[in-house]
């Protein structure tokens, strides 16, 4: 079947400026662990067809080349050494994996290995200045979560950008819990940023803008949601430019039909500093009539999470250059 059309939406502030050359785009998926749809989810409305790897995995792919991102961040890989590392390098992109330590795919009969975060950049755009692989901790203890943070440089202005991926704990009753995690990631982020690389440009000119990118598993109502918009490092999410008034989030990123029942939820953010970024263009949410009847993943959508996709361009300031 046709994949169903996604706009690119220009949020009217910035409207007349939306080409920008020099825009970054941003890909955040959390793309379903092929060992947790077929072994662990219980999406009762999806064929099971729909989740054969050899399939879906190319659906996966379609989606990442139509919209050919700069920096792709995924959460749930469990192909990553098989699938994802080799096709993206051929087409230009680097990649790092960090799984978790102890992924629930282990647990599934014939996994292909534990999931992860996977981060990508186009390497024509960046180099690679610094890699942290984190554990996210909870009142000091190692946490079964984890995030990816990487210091880049853009090739073609020496400016440098700061990019995390990462995966909060599932479930209600672990709000408490993604809260903390929220906030080990935030102490760690403020650390990496404040920085800046040994060949920085721009030494002295302030910290380094970011992206944070995941699977919060948390709705805008939670508590580590409200650590993120109110944080020091200066964070606001990208998705509320769709809205009309530019202060809501999107209705749901991720929509299911379990044995439980359905759950229709905003739990997937991007993040990025708004006094250093600004958002060009956002990648609109499908409709209720175009997710369908059975919900998510599908034959149309191979996950049960909705990519989210913006263009970021630096804000132009007098200490910056260019
Ligand atoms: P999480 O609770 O964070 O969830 C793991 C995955 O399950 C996520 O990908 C999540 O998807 C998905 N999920 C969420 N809700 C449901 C649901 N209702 N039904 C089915 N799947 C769901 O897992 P943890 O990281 O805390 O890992 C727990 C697992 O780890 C255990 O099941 C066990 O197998 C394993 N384990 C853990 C040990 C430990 O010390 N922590 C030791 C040994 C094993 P999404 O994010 O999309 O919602
Ligand atoms: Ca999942």
């Amino acid at each position: 079947p046709a994949r169903p059309h996604r706009n690119l939406v220009y949020p009217s502030s910035m409207a007349p400026l939306h080409k920008h050359n020099s825009s970054i785009r941003i890909m955040q998926w959390n793309i379903l662990a092929q060992a947790l749809g077929e072994g662990k989810d219980g999406f009762i409305r999806c064929p099971l067809d729909a989740l054969n790897w050899e399939e879906r995995k190319y659906l996966i792919l379609e989606e990442i080349l139509t919209y050919s991102p700069d920096i792709l961040c995924l959460q749930e890989v469990d192909h990553y050494y098989d699938t994802f590392q080799p096709i993206m390098a051929s087409l230009g992109y680097q990649g790092s994996f960090l799984a978790k330590p102890w992924s629930p795919c282990l647990d599934v009969a014939q996994n292909n290995g534990p999931d992860g975060c996977a981060l990508f950049y186009r390497r024509s755009r960046f180099s690679l200045q610094a890699t942290a692989h984190l554990r996210l901790s909870a009142m000091m203890l190692p946490t079964n979560q984890v995030a990816i943070v990487q210091t880049l440089s853009c090739r073609a202005t020496g400016r440098q950008l700061c990019v995390a991926v990462t995966h909060l704990k599932a479930r209600s009753g672990w709000e408490r819990l993604r809260s903390v995690q929220g906030a080990d990631l935030l102490q760690s982020l403020r650390s990496i940023t404040s920085q800046g690389g040994p060949s920085s440009p721009e030494e002295g000119a302030g910290p380094v803008p970011l992206v944070v990118c995941g699977d919060f598993n948390a709705e805008p109502s939670e508590d580590v949601y409200r650590r993120f918009s109110s944080s020091t490092l200066r964070l606001d999410s990208a998705y509320k430019m769709l809205s009309s008034d530019g202060e809501t989030e999107p209705a749901y990123t991720s929509w299911k039909i379990r044995p439980s029942g359905e759950s229709c939820s905003t739990l997937d953010y991007i993040w990025y500093t708004h006094d250093a970024l600004s958002v060009d263009c956002l990648l609109d949410i499908p409709t209720e009539e175009q997710i369908g009847p059975d919900r998510l993943p599908s034959y149309h959508y191979p996950s049960d999470h909705l990519s989210l996709l913006c263009d970021l361009s630096f804000r132009e300031g007098p200490h910056m250059l260019m």
